[in-house]
């Protein structure tokens, strides 16, 4: 089968590899029809996320239809379009049941597609064939009112702005945000902020594309960092890798309020204003979220027209164009192509 390979930065190829195949119970083969670039996926084309090496099976967010089940993988049959988790996630041991999906104990860590040996090396999304190792566990239906290439990133990086807003607004609705952006999920989460009910966000960015749709999107927006005087927030969001970015919304932060980072820090000791979050007594988060966890909900939100994750995307463009697309990319494109008729 046909695989788009990541080379190196700015460098991406068709390759042919053998076809993933069926060798047990609650699997599947999926065929991707709608891939999106991760926030991560764009960094590595820029060549700033070297610490994932190079010739890899590329791609991680998509929209799927099922090609081939095993017995016990619920209720999926061939023809069914599907959101696969990007990460791989066994549904049945104790963190799953709790729904820390992200950190599955039958897998290793950091276990999901397109990121190569650091990922379990499952393959990518970019490929003829994805193969899911979890299928009753890592497939959810797409409603059939939402087109595959509009909710392409609905799996991650939707994900994964979700989760930077939307516990922290049940804990204290209609709360004001504080974003600092810095890819796509910045803009998801201004979106899905003023979808469950804050009252302002506040969108800070250098990249005037950006600040655009923030501000189409509702948000009050800022493009000289750092904005003076714009005060502290009960939940700020940092979503972007630079440590000025990330101090910056942790001392934005109010006495009780909740930051979340989920930029990538990869130095062993990123220096953090310990002292300041001690005196506000905030609640700092990190971590890679739950993706299958969170993908029911954001579904919902998405079939009932509350969030409108296409407004994000930059470009769409078929997928036999996908070397020279991602050899510049947006900040978010998708890769779109027809599914099969059944
Ligand atoms: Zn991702
Ligand atoms: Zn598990």
């Amino acid at each position: 089968m046909r695989e788009l390979t990541f080379v190196g930065p700015g460098s991406v190829e068709w390759r042919d590899v053998p076809a993933p195949v069926i060798d047990g119970p609650n699997q599947a083969l999926v065929r991707p029809i709608a891939v999106a670039t991760c926030d991560l996926d764009v960094l590595l084309l820029r060549g700033k996320a070297s610490m994932f090496g190079n010739n890899f099976a590329f791609g991680h967010e998509c929209v799927a239809q099922v090609v081939e089940v095993s017995k016990g993988a619920g209720p999926f049959r061939p023809g069914d379009i599907v959101v696969p988790s990007f990460q791989i996630t066994c549904g049945t041991c104790g963190r799953c049941r709790r729904a820390l999906t992200g950190n599955c104990e039958a897998v290793r860590g950091t276990a999901m597609y397109g990121i190569g040996t650091l990922g379990g090396n499952y393959g990518g999304a970019l490929s003829d064939l994805m193969k899911i190792p979890y299928a009753s566990a890592m497939l959810v239906a797409l409603p059939n009112n939402l087109a595959p290439a509009d909710v392409a990133s609905i799996g991650d990086n939707v994900a994964d702005a979700w989760r930077t807003v939307a516990p922290a607004l049940r804990g204290n609705p209609e709360a004001r945000v504080l974003i600092v952006g810095g890819g796509s999920i910045g803009l998801y989460a201004t979106q899905i902020a003023l979808a469950l009910g804050a009252s302002t966000v506040d969108y800070v960015d250098s990249q005037p594309a950006r600040l655009n749709l923030a501000e189409e999107l509702g948000a009050h927006v800022y493009g000289s960092f750092p904005p003076k005087g714009i005060g502290r927030f009960p939940i700020t969001v940092a979503t972007t890798g630079e440590l000025e970015g990330l101090t910056f919304a942790i001392r934005s932060t109010e006495p009780g309020g909740v930051c979340t980072s989920v930029g990538i820090h990869s130095g062993n000791a990123t220096p953090m204003p310990l002292f300041d979050m001690y005196i506000t007594g905030m609640t700092f988060v990190t971590g890679r979220g739950h993706a299958r966890t969170v993908l029911p909900e954001l579904l919902e939100l998405a079939s009932t027209g509350r969030i409108t994750p296409e407004k994000i995307t930059n470009k769409v463009v078929p997928w036999d164009d996908a070397v020279d697309a991602l050899s510049d990319p947006p900040d978010k494109l998708v890769l779109a192509r027809e599914q099969i008729e059944t």
